[in-house]
């Protein structure tokens, strides 16, 4: 099976979409601040994120990065513990469009799904909001 990341058009969107900011913004020193990429939420290799149409490469499974935190997170087990935290990284089996996702340009929690991004009005960085799932009633976390 070939894995292939974001189209172009994809990534602009992504950046587009958060605002240009990297997700880690904030974080520690060396964070660009500026986003230049996309990042896969739920890393490629993790397999399928969803059995509703949210796919590995969708822009729900996405978030605005800098270079060097995309690096980072994937070495430094600090930042790595951040960006779970913050929903820019996620665990096999988690659905993304169900992880709320930090994002510095709203400066709130937001959900990102394939299509749109809600904003959860939650701007309290320590407690990331829990969100429902609106097939099963269930909360998702
Ligand atoms: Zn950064």
């Amino acid at each position: 099976m070939t894995v292939t990341g974001f189209t172009p058009e994809q990534r602009d969107a992504v950046l587009l979409r958060d605002g240009g900011m990297c997700a880690m913004r904030g974080t520690h020193d060396q964070c660009r601040g500026r986003a230049d990429d996309a990042n896969h939420r739920l890393n490629r290799g993790a397999g399928g994120t969803s059995d509703r149409g949210t796919g590995k490469n969708g822009m729900g499974n996405a978030c605005a990065i800098c270079f060097v935190c995309n690096g980072l997170i994937e070495s430094d087990p600090e930042l790595a513990a951040i960006a779970r935290h913050r929903g820019v990284k996620l665990e096999q089996g988690d659905r993304p469009e169900l992880v709320a996702l930090w994002s510095p340009f709203f400066r709130q929690w937001v959900q990102v799904t394939d299509h749109a991004l809600y904003l959860l009005g939650e701007t309290d960085l320590t407690a990331r909001p829990e969100i429902l799932d609106t097939e099963t009633g269930e909360i998702a976390l």
